[in-house]
């Protein structure tokens, strides 16, 4: 379906970025890897996703906090591949703190990588996406960029502002044969939300499925993770012809957490 397009995925080397990956590349399309992780591994990834998918695969670690090593980035993806067709900001981090106690130089790392590195890829990739009239962006925001939890002041701040940037973007390339939508998912079981349930576990000397059960009825009428690999199917389908007038959107996959 996507054979001949690139999908360069931020933070695709754990979690959601790295289900959203394989499933791009099982749907034909090459791919620029990122993220942190250990070399050898990496490198074990984007070989497999060659050998499994028969696609081009390509990694970049470049550091989704610092703006010039995203548009170095960018730069590489369109010298090996010619184009970045479809970008998936998905590169993000969590720190869980009340306001007052919120360390700022954790606010700037989340503004940093969960909002500022998507204008950065963006306004690097939208001028050869334009060019050839035909461009996907699927930022992974979160219910948390449609509600708020306490203690997440910086996710929620960012998630937010990256709904209100997919708007916008929207907009202005509504014309150019570019769509660009974010994906909202409730609770996915990845590293990110498991350190999250081992301090809930610890804190309140409970199990870890009591933890997790706790954390999922919290926020969430279905007691059931979303798995990477529903967000990577629902990225596909906003990467399909099928959806080339939906553009501005937030999909909620969330077991009905904003519905309430
Ligand atoms: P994860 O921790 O499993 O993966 C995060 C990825 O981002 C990793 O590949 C990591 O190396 C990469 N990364 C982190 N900092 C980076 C940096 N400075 N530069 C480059 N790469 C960097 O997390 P996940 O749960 O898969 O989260 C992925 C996205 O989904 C995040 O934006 C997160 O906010 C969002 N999200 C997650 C959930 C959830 O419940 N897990 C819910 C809603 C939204």
């Amino acid at each position: 379906m996507l054979n001949g397009k690139t999908a360069l995925v931020t933070g695709s080397t754990s979690g959601i970025g790295l289900a959203t990956a394989r499933m791009f590349a099982k749907n034909g399309a090459n791919l620029m890897l990122n993220g942190f992780g250990d070399g050898g591994e990496i490198e074990k990834l984007r070989a497999g996703f060659e050998k499994e998918f028969k696609i081009k695969a390509h990694y970049s670690g470049a550091d989704m906090s610092k703006p010039d090593e995203i548009a170095g980035m960018i730069r590489d993806a369109e010298k090996e591949f010619g184009a970045v067709d479809i970008l998936i900001n998905n590169a993000g981090i969590q720190h869980v703190a009340k306001i007052e106690d919120f360390p700022p130089e954790k606010w700037d790392a989340i503004i940093a990588i969960n909002l500022s590195s998507s204008f950065h890829t963006i306004r690097t990739a939208l001028p050869a996406m334009k060019k050839k009239k035909w461009g996907r962006i699927i930022n992974i925001a979160s219910a948390h960029g449609l509600v708020a939890s306490g203690e997440k002041a910086a996710y929620v701040a960012a998630k937010h502002g990256l709904i209100g940037l997919t708007k916008v973007v929207a907009i202005e390339a509504a014309n150019d044969g570019v769509t660009c939508n974010a994906i909202c998912p409730g609770w996915v079981l990845t590293p990110l939300v498991q350190k999250q349930i081992d301090a809930r576990a610890k804190a309140a000397g409970q199990k870890e499925r009591e933890a997790e059960i706790a954390l999922l009825s919290e926020k969430q009428p279905m007691h059931k993770f979303t798995t990477p690999e529903h967000i990577g199917n629902l990225a596909v389908f906003l990467a399909s012809d099928a959806a080339e007038s939906i553009t501005g959107s937030a999909y909620s996959i969330d077991g009905g957490w904003v519905a309430q």
